[in-house]
């Protein structure tokens, strides 16, 4: 038996795991008890990690050679890797040279390492020329991202997971830790049992397993949290309860936040959001008056169209009350992916550059020209995820290389992707797993190594970088995903008479390419390495001389004066509204025991045992009025498309409200294009962070042939 240190490849906790395995195959996974996050405790997903990786699930549902099809529909043929790299490079140069590089795009993954993300970001900027890289993270963080910059200068969490332990008052809004970050759910329900003053809030519109352990749960309508937000400070200002030397010392802006949350009553945002005006008094007195006051969020905040209004009303009430830069005080968005947060420091994206440079920004990209020794790049930002496929279903992209993301079950208006995929000329899928609903467009399939069978490094939701390692070889032929990217972009720099872009020859090359874009940025690692994580452990950056587990902690933030700045945006409402044909509104969402589109966790069978298939939920009020019972099958209908489901009452759904797991596509729900098919691209117009959060639809019996 052999043990190897790693970390779980799910949620954004980052939790340490020890792999036991015999060199061959893995047999077993426990907690890692050094490792800062979780302490050796893992929740359901983590403790069943081994059984994705049994050799049925290798076997069966692994890819492990690359494949071809011949056409569209056909069976992919395998193929080596030499075929697959030379054909594949061929056709990228040819559309390349005949259409320009922005008829390329590349959409990959917070669940690729931070070097699997350089690789495609120099794959993408530097190789093919295309400025048009994003990646599903825009699906889950991009409005924490936007919104931590207006507000504090710069996209750096700025608390620790210490924090929860240290904290007086918690305010989780738009979250469900209980079942999305479970580990941390465990350590706010340890640090509530030692502290009987402890308050925690919750704000979501449903009563979640979080919101049962709340002191008070503010059940408002889907869409209103700006309004709810505005009007706590409206109650905090109103109260005299503001921190006036830190708002004199440290921000500015104040003045025009206050002028805007004057029309914020409690009485008016209770009528809006459908909450009691009492409760938003005593929240407002909890949150800021308790010693140390933290919130907590998550995508119920970012998924909107409003997803940045969101977090920066949100990250007002902490500016005004001085909740921030002390232990157990400040905002801190979590992460749904194990490396969205990766992916965001080294820039895989169309709206940033690596070290959070900005590509708006010239000398920006002089900078990231300099570093990488190419002149040429793109110059500015490409489109953002669901541009990317509204351009490709217009014909302006005509290639797609996907890589571990499976855009045809996972993005919102699913007609518009399928169509995206359908109409490309060449589309890429490098891959773990073989049966995903993106695999069926792909003309070729790459198969991709992954958890336990690859080297890297990923940053969890507190700025903590750990060490992923591989402790059996790939499945089959798969190859880590830096490397097929290099393998590819080498080709097309030979085809293009130059010299490869991407010269690494292992993964910690790329690693130390990253870290010298990170240099005299605010999240510097520049006295980081791999020997230093192997011989002490998961850091936090910045990380100069030591680990940073505490942002903003002298008054001064990341903006050029130094002063975090209140954001006034008033409150508006979502894209679209609920309406007498379409009266529900309908928010998709994570079960406890299942991740994203279930490609690996739905190999394991015992996580089917928390909810085993597809529903939809109603408030039992609502059901009864339209004579709909439980179990019978419905129609869920919205603007773009519709799904048939059985019907589940729940108390806990608010009237009027409708809740939808995520995780299940087409293949579970018949001839259809899965749950997405009713959800919608409508986008935050700063972040571009579609609202997965609102849907307008109407649930009706289903007719049956
Ligand atoms: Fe993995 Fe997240 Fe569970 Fe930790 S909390 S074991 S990171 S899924």
């Amino acid at each position: 038996m052999q043990e190897t240190k790693s970390t779980c490849p799910y949620c954004g906790v980052g939790c340490g795991v020890v792999i036991e395995h015999d060199g061959a195959q893995i047999t077993g996974v426990r907690g890692d008890p050094d490792h800062p996050a979780n302490f050796g405790r893992l929740c359901t997903k983590g403790t069943n990690l081994h059984l994705t990786a049994t050799p049925v699930v290798l076997q069966h549902q692994r890819l492990r050679e690359p494949a071809k099809r011949a056409a569209r529909g056909a069976t992919p043929e395998v193929i080596g890797w030499d075929q697959a790299n030379r054909e594949i490079a061929e056709r990228l140069l040819a559309i390349r040279a005949q259409h320009g590089p922005e008829a390329i795009g590349v959409y990959i993954s917070g669940q690729l390492l931070t070097e699997d993300y350089h690789a495609f970001n120099k794959l993408a900027r530097a190789v093919i020329g295309t400025p048009h890289i994003d990646s599903n993270s825009r699906l889950c963080m991009s409005s924490a991202v936007v919104g931590y910059k207006q507000s504090l200068g710069a996209d750096a969490p700025p608390c620790s997971y210490e924090d929860i332990e240290l904290a007086d008052c918690v305010l989780v809004s738009g979250a469900n830790p209980a079942w999305a970050h479970p580990i941390l759910f465990r350590r706010l329900e340890a640090a509530r049992g030692g502290k009987p003053a402890h308050k925690l809030i919750v704000i979501d519109p449903r009563r979640t397993e979080t919101a049962e352990l709340a002191d008070l749960h503010l059940q408002l309508r889907p869409g209103t949290d700006v309004a709810l937000s505005h009007a706590l400070l409206h109650a905090v200002i109103a109260r005299g309860w503001v921190d006036e030397a830190f708002i004199a010392a440290s921000t500015t802006g104040f003045d025009a936040l206050q002028a805007l949350v004057a029309d914020w009553p409690p009485a008016r945002a209770a009528e809006v959001c459908g909450v009691a005006e009492a409760d938003i008094w005593r929240a407002a007195e909890w949150f800021a008056t308790s010693p140390a006051s933290l919130s907590l969020y998550c995508q119920g905040l970012n998924q909107s169209s409003a997803g940045t209004a969101k977090n920066t009303a949100l990250i007002n009430l902490h500016l005004a009350t001085g909740q921030i830069g002390r232990a157990g005080a400040g905002p801190f968005s979590l992460t749904g992916q194990p490396n969205a947060m990766g992916g965001r420091e080294s820039g895989g994206m169309a709206t940033l550059l690596p070290g959070h440079r900005d590509p708006g920004n010239a000398a920006d990209w002089a900078e990231i020209e300099a570093l990488w020794g190419v002149q040429g790049l793109p110059g500015r930002r490409g489109h953002t995820a669901v541009e990317m496929f509204e351009a490709a279903a217009r014909g302006e992209i005509r290639a797609l290389w996907i890589a571990c993301t499976n855009p045809a079950q996972s993005m919102p208006d699913q007609a518009t992707v399928r169509a995206a995929l359908e109409r490309c000329e060449l589309v890429i899928l490098q891959e773990a797993f073989a049966h995903t609903a993106t695999a069926r467009y792909a003309d070729y399939l790459l198969p991709a190594a992954t958890w336990g069978e690859k080297e890297g490094t990923v940053t969890n939701s507190e700025r903590r970088i750990s060490r992923v390692r591989a402790a059996v070889p790939a499945a089959g032929a798969a190859r880590p995903d830096w490397r097929i990217a290099r393998d590819i972009a080498a080709l097309i720099d030979a085809g293009l008479g130059r010299a490869p872009r991407i010269d690494a020859d292992t993964a910690e090359d790329l690693w130390l390419e990253h870290r010298a874009a990170t240099r005299g940025r605010d999240l510097d690692i520049t006295g980081l390495s791999w020997a230093l994580l192997d011989a002490t452990g998961p850091q936090q950056w910045p990380f100069v001389t030591g680990g940073t587990p505490r942002l903003y902690t002298d008054g001064r933030f990341a903006t050029p004066d130094g002063r975090a700045r209140f954001i006034a945006r008033s409150f508006a409402a979502t894209a679209e509204a609920t309406s007498p044909q379409r009266p529900f509104a309908l928010t998709t969402g994570r079960l406890r025991d299942q991740w994203h589109g279930m490609s690996r966790s739905g190999s394991v069978p015992r996580l089917f045992a928390h909810e085993g298939r597809p529903l939809v939920r109603i408030h039992p009020g609502d059901a009864a009025r339209r004579q709909l019972t439980a179990g019978e099958l419905v129609r869920v209908r919205s603007e773009r498309g519709e799904v048939v489901l059985p019907l589940a009452l729940d108390g806990n759904i608010a009237s009027s409200g409708a809740d939808i797991a995520m995780h299940w596509g087409d293949e579970f729900i018949g001839a259809q294009l899965g749950i997405n098919a009713v959800t919608q691209g409508a986008f935050c117009p700063d972040s571009k962070q579609p609202e997965l959060k609102f849907s307008a639809v109407a649930i009706e019996p289903a007719e049956l042939p």
